[in-house]
């Protein structure tokens, strides 16, 4: 037997049907948008949304993209809303392929510049009369890794096609403002004109967010979590009580909560279970695997060569150019080309960036002063299967 009824609900794609403390933000991001349906073709609309991680980002704007393509349609208008990753789409490019897909327009598979591209997407969208949201989550990733070239083009795209009717409409998604601070001023203003906030969640508000998932959606059958296992769960991560806010964080320990009840074969979801879901589940570690899983094949050949020198020297920081002769040796066996030395800085930096690698200066002791690099997360067996696992994947 087991305590959960449609535990499809708790993964992390799952859009509820209710976003619990997030209707201020929808309802905002509804008056900034409202041009589109009173005088479409007049304005183009840019928002931006700023929180910190499981505050509710992605989930808010792909419901409110739902809702509002909706009402849309109830007053005959098509907008279309798409939701692009830029930690998964890395490039001006790329992310015009995956707006493509969403739109379902085929573009010739090469050739095409990204301005070509962009040109596509807004006459496909002309001729069908399409009003398009394009919201881009993990910004602050884009603009830190893109030619500023690129950032300028997608921002300032009206007056590079020079079109009459604005269709083209954008949510911002950053973790923090301060990361648009080293574009210049005129690239910020056309960026920063509304500012949604997405504070991190108190207690209330998760046990609440964590209730509807258990009653209104039906994760778990009737009365098998305890009231008391949903508010000690909501207290180690609201923020009031020290904690981080994050809704993402509760849900997966409620999850694992229920299967340890299950495995333990228990009906009911206690407090214990919670307990132990919390000790196993290393907040680090689970925001991180979902940006493992984003990493291109020798940014994983870099990490495993960190993970390698702490095997084998058992030391945690490691300079860089220790690191770099690792990863040649882990390419070579593999039987890929090592990257050149800048590229592998390149890979570092990006790293460093997402937050899968901490760097700092050496002390004394070594000639000069160099910078050294660990991996943020602990070193452990799961760490390991999952590199190695998503390495065999690129390999294929
Ligand atoms: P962010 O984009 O800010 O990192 P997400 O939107 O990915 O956060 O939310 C993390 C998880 O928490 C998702 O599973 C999401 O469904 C859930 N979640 C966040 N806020 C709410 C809310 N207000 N109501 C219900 N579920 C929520």
């Amino acid at each position: 037997s087991t305590v959960f009824e449609k535990s499809k609900v708790l993964t992390p794609d799952y859009i509820p049907k209710n976003l619990p403390h997030r209707e201020k933000q929808i309802k905002e991001l509804s008056i900034n948008f409202r041009e589109i349906l009173s005088n479409p073709g007049s304005t183009s609309v840019r928002v931006v949304i700023s929180g910190k991680t499981g505050t509710g980002k992605t989930v808010t704007t792909k419901k409110f993209g739902e809702l509002f393509s909706e009402i849309a349609k109830e007053k005959g208008l098509r907008v279309v809303y798409t939701h692009i990753n830029c930690h998964r789409q890395r490039t001006l490019y790329l992310m015009l392929v995956e707006i493509a897909n969403q739109l379902n327009l085929q573009i010739p598979n090469r050739g095409l510049s990204s301005q070509e591209t962009f040109k596509l997407i807004y006459d496909y969208l002309e001729k069908r009369n399409i009003q398009l949201i394009i919201t881009l989550d993990e910004f602050d990733y884009f603009v830190s890794t893109s030619p500023i070239e690129d950032i300028y083009f997608l921002v300032r795209i009206y007056d590079e096609l020079n079109a009459l009717v604005k269709r083209i409409h954008y949510i911002f998604i950053l973790r923090e403002l301060t990361s648009l601070a080293s574009l210049d001023k005129s690239i910020k203003d056309h960026v920063i004109k509304n500012v949604i906030e997405f504070p991190p969640y108190t207690s209330e508000e998760l046990y609440d967010i964590l209730m509807d998932r258990i009653v209104n959606e039906k994760a778990f059958r009737e009365g098998a979590v305890l009231e008391e296992t949903v508010r000690f769960i909501s207290d180690i991560y609201g923020f009031d009580k020290g904690g981080s806010g994050n809704a993402r964080l509760a849900l997966e320990t409620l999850e694992l909560a229920g299967k340890i009840a299950d495995t333990e074969g228990s009906l009911l979801v206690t407090i214990d279970h919670a307990k132990k879901a919390n000790s196993k589940i290393n907040p680090e570690l689970s925001i991180i695997l979902d940006t493992i899983r984003d990493l291109d094949l020798h940014q994983l050949l870099v990490v495993k060569a960190i993970m390698n020198l702490h095997k084998k020297e058992g030391d945690d920081f490691f300079s860089m150019g220790k690191v770099e002769e690792e990863y040649n040796i882990v390419a070579k066996d593999l039987g890929e080309i090592p990257r050149k030395h800048t590229q592998v800085f390149e890979y570092i930096r990006k790293l460093k960036l997402m937050g899968l690698i901490t760097a700092r200066q050496s002390g004394k002791g070594m000639r000069g002063r160099t910078t050294l690099i660990s991996l943020s997360v602990p070193i452990s067996e799961e760490l390991d299967n999952l590199i190695n696992n998503e390495i065999r994947d690129r390999l294929l």
